[in-house]
Parts: C-alpha cells; structure tokens; sequence
C-alpha cells in the first residue's frame, strides 16, 4: 500500500514536471512530438519515462484481466477466448509502443540500441558488443 502511494506519487510528479516543462516550451502539444525533442533532452527523457511507465502499467493491468479470464474458465464458468485474443493483441501494440519508446529513451541516453538482438551500446559504438551486427544511426 505505501508502495503505491509513492509510485502513484512519483508519477503525478513526473507528469507535473512533465507538463511544467512543456508549458515552458509553449509551443508544445504533445510530448512525443518533434518539438520536444528538440526542445531539450531532459523534458523528453521524462516524458518518454513516462509513457514507459504507463504503458508497462497497461499492460501489467491487461495481463492480470487475461489471468482473471483463464482463471474463471478453469474454474467452470465459459472461457471467453476470442476476448483473450483481443486483450492480447493489444497487449502486442502496447508492447511496441513500449519498444519504441525504451529505444527513443536509451538513444537520448547516448545509447545505440542493437536492432538484431536488443543490446544497449555506448554511442561510440559501430558493432554490437554482444552480437557483432552494425549499429545503425539516425
Ligand atoms: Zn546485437
């Protein structure tokens, strides 16, 4: 329970400071946007934190809605599978989103992030260190 507070709280924090240094910016809409990332690192990488945590919450939160369903549909009552099936397709565009968004952060971090295998380089980088495959740069 005091777990959650503070998490709970942490995030509301991270969006107030999110949202104190887009209104900053002014011309910002939406945090993800072009404008933000040129607008500054720091306003980014917090806003990309965020959309990770959240996204990690959602799918945490789905994932935990299609234990309920096998659970009921072992337990007796029908299975709803074609809702299983819904819940995890979006679950899998969540999870890109989520990949995406890990890259984004980790390349605002100075890290080069393997295509192959999912490797975080230092952006000095030209091979992978763990698998050997050229790291692409933007
Ligand atoms: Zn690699």
């Amino acid at each position: 329970m005091k777990f959650e507070i503070k998490v709970q709280s942490l995030r509301q924090l991270a969006r107030s400071v999110c949202s104190a240094a887009l209104d900053t910016a002014s011309l910002l809409q939406e945090c993800s946007s072009a404008a933000a990332r040129r607008a500054g690192g720091a306003a980014s990488r917090l806003c990309l934190e965020r959309k990770i945590h959240d996204l990690r919450s959602e799918i945490g939160l789905q994932m935990q809605a299609v234990g309920e369903i096998m659970y009921a549909s072992h337990r007796g009552s029908p299975s709803d599978s074609g809702k299983v099936q819904e819940i995890l397709e979006y679950v899998d565009r969540l999870q890109e989103k989520l990949d995406a968004h890990r890259r984004e952060l980790e390349t605002l971090q100075g890290l080069l992030i393997c295509p192959a295998c999912g490797e975080a380089n230092h952006a000095n980088c030209l091979y992978c260190q763990n698998c050997g495959k050229p790291l692409s740069r933007q």
